[in-house]
């Protein structure tokens, strides 16, 4: 009999993939759960990765760069981390020795193409012509046995594509990185930095954005308001509502300011479409999830992939915004009405004349847009369930009809000054019936009024305003972002993001970037402008494309980036210790900054000018001293555990600096410095 191999992406997908295919035993090898079944004679044996079980290594050994001697090697002896991975690697070992044909069954994209055939290939040397791969969008039996059934041949471009993609990234993270870090180091400091290939242009990006808002100063402006007891109007003049001068605002104010009567002078009528909403791909869900549950990009992420392996939703990994008719649009109608809170719903949309999704207009060549399976889903946790709610709803108002609105301007006229009041209604719903809750759409409604009709004027009111900065960017909103621009994949746009947080480049959501962000994107612009560069990053993501359509090969675009990268990292080397010390300065003023506390008690008490408290680090120990010592000699302990930062406020009780203590694996918490602080009386 001959034994076939089928590699799963997660312990959980191979149980999934042994449902689907029939009757299996389960047998067990190191710990690990194989499933064993027969298929048309054939013995196959599913055995599961946990993801990467192959990661590069740097080959050098020395802490240098450039390097561009990588290998993959089993990813349990390069990542500390990673210990758990090593009896999955022996269990693949063992299970593949024994077979004659594999199957690459992990997800269908590059990641997937490359875990599975690393794992076959590194462990088997198998060539090409006995490896298949199973193509498939859903973890659903059926779907499942479909894929089982109509077997692709290997997916070449797609795997070079995918080692391309890793290759490229360890390239420019570990050489950039060792840069950044060594620069820093020849100043005799010491700091973990790093940057990417695409996390280099996207904290560049809001870096940008950042200066913008620096840069910016507010403009004052006047706005005149009629109020009447049911609405307000606003003065508005050649289309526009601000007047940049005070004098003229006054003057308008002070001649239509007694006057308790206006004229309807026109009522402007308008009804139009509000169109249906594109079905969901991976960027759309999180940028919704973020505003309807202030749900972040990355943990939206992780959600979707749970709603996936449990069967729930297609793969949502996705850029596409299509649903094509293949997926039977009734059929999963008809399932999801199995679950009570959709049954009228669903009615809703069977009972149309045509069932047919409006269609997005981004596509992916490896899956549809995300939509719901319609199995019936299990325990799920309130935020998976949010995510869930608002994927199947989704997936029901792209079948809805467009939603007729109306929008009103009414002009009141006061001694030849036009004030207008605007309002917006729905006149019919239809697909925000089946989206809601999560309809976010204005409703303001105006009184009937015609041409010619006397008004009551309550007041009039003069209020100055002021210009604003330029919108920061929301997690969700940099991730739409490098989609637009092209930077980056679906799959890991939210992790770069997340990994600017980690290393403390940018903070806060609405992003603000840190000091020592825009000194690394301006140290970078400097003497390396081409690892921030978006042209650059877009063109290997061209180049990576043309990979998968065999039309680049993978030697020829690696050999590309080592001569380009070599030259600048040549450049850099040369100018090394004055780069660092730029970062240097930066990175002494935000470990300062950390450090000053606020105004020494002490000192203001007595008299004394410019005491500072601050946290002063000794061999014995750490305590709050004076900047003032020896001539104040006032000073606080501080805890032994935990990293301690100044918290930048002062304690409601007595008004000393609070400090802020971080511990790992503990909760976080601000403190007062003075352990004799009423505010600790409970503690
Ligand atoms: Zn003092
Ligand atoms: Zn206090």
């Amino acid at each position: 009999m001959a034994i076939t191999v089928m590699v799963g992406e997660k312990p959980k997908v191979a149980s999934r993939l042994a449902q689907a295919l029939g009757n299996y035993s389960v047998e067990s090898n190191r710990g690990v759960k194989n499933y064993v079944l027969e298929k048309n004679g054939d013995k196959i044996i599913i055995a599961p990765a946990v993801g990467h079980i192959f990661n590069l290594e740097d080959q050098s050994d020395s802490w240098d760069y450039p390097v561009f001697d990588v290998e993959w090697a089993p990813t349990f002896e390069t990542s500390d981390s990673a210990d758990y991975m090593k009896k999955y690697y022996n269990n693949l070992r063992d299970q593949l020795e024994k077979a004659d044909e594999y199957i690459n069954a992990c997800d269908y994209d590059l990641e997937g193409s490359v875990i599975g055939s690393n794992v076959i290939k590194h462990l088997t040397g198998a060539s090409n012509e006995r490896i298949k791969r199973m193509k498939f969008s859903t973890l659903t039996s059926s779907d499942l046995e479909e894929a089982y059934d109509n077997l692709e041949s290997f997916d070449e471009g797609m795997t070079e594509a995918g080692l391309t993609r890793h290759i490229l990234d360890f390239y420019y993270g570990i050489n950039v990185s060792r840069a950044l870090m060594k620069a820093v180091r020849d100043n005799d400091r010491y700091k973990t930095l790093s940057t990417g290939r695409v996390q280099g242009p996207a904290l560049a990006m809001l870096a940008e954005k950042e200066r913008e808002i620096m840069a910016f100063e507010p403009d004052p402006y006047w706005e005149i308001f009629l109020r009447n007891s049911e609405f307000d109007a606003k003065l508005e003049r050649d289309g526009e509502n601000r007047l940049w001068e005070e004098e003229a605002a006054e003057q308008i104010y002070s001649t239509v300011e007694g006057e308790d009567e206006t004229i309807v002078s026109d009522v402007d009528t308008r009804n139009y479409k509000h169109k249906v909403p594109v079905p969901f791909n991976l960027t759309d869900l999180q940028s919704e999830a973020s505003s309807q549950f202030n749900i972040n990009p990355k943990q939206t992420q992780a959600i979707a992939q749970t709603l996936y392996e449990n069967g729930l939703i297609s793969y949502p990994r996705t850029e596409s915004q299509k649903l094509p008719a293949k997926l039977g649009y009734e059929n999963l109608l008809k399932k999801l009405k199995n679950q009570k809170n959709y049954e009228d719903l669903v009615k809703k949309v069977l009972g149309k004349d045509e069932i047919y999704p409006k269609q997005g207009g981004k596509e992916d060549d490896a899956h549809p847009a995300i939509y719901p399976t319609g199995e019936q889903p299990g325990n799920l946790s309130k935020k998976e369930r949010k995510v869930y709610d608002l994927i199947v709803k989704r997936f029901f108002a792209v079948f809805g009809k467009a939603a007729q609105r109306q929008s009103v301007t009414m002009t009141l006229e006061v001694l030849g000054y036009e004030f207008k009041a605007k309002s917006k209604i729905t006149l019919e719903r239809n697909w925000f019936d089946l989206y809601d809750p999560y309809v976010r759409v204005e409703e303001a409604e105006l009184p009937e009024l015609e041409e010619g009709q006397r008004l009551d004027v309550d007041e009039f009111e003069k209020v100055e305003k002021e210009t604003k900065p330029p919108r920061r960017y929301s997690q969700s909103g940099i991730v739409s972002e490098l989609e637009k621009r092209n930077l980056g994949t679906k799959a890991t746009r939210a992790q770069i993001v997340d990994r600017l947080y980690n290393r403390d480049y940018i903070e806060n959501d609405p992003i603000e970037v840190t000091k020592l962000g825009l000194s690394i994107v301006s140290v970078l612009q400097k003497h390396c402008s081409e690892v921030v560069s978006e042209d650059l990053t877009r063109d290997f993501e061209e180049k990576m494309q043309n990979i998968r359509d065999g039309e680049n090969s993978k030697d020829e675009v690696l050999s590309k980036a080592e001569k380009n990268l070599g030259k600048v990292l040549k450049a850099f080397k040369e100018k090394q210790k004055e780069i660092g010390s730029e970062l240097v300065e930066t990175i002494d003023a935000e470990r300062n900054r950390k450090r000053k506390l606020g105004p020494c008690d002490k000192c203001e008490e007595e008299g004394r000018e410019n005491g500072i408290l601050q946290i002063i680090k000794t061999q014995n120990g750490r305590f709050v001293g004076c900047t003032n010592y020896p001539d104040c000699e006032n000073t606080y302990p501080l805890p032994n555990n935990g990293t301690i930062n100044s918290s930048d406020k002062e304690c409601e009780t007595c008004g000393k600096p609070m400090i802020f203590v971080e511990r790992k694996n503990n909760r976080d918490y601000s403190m007062c410095v003075d352990p004799d602080c009423p505010s600790k009386d409970d503690w």
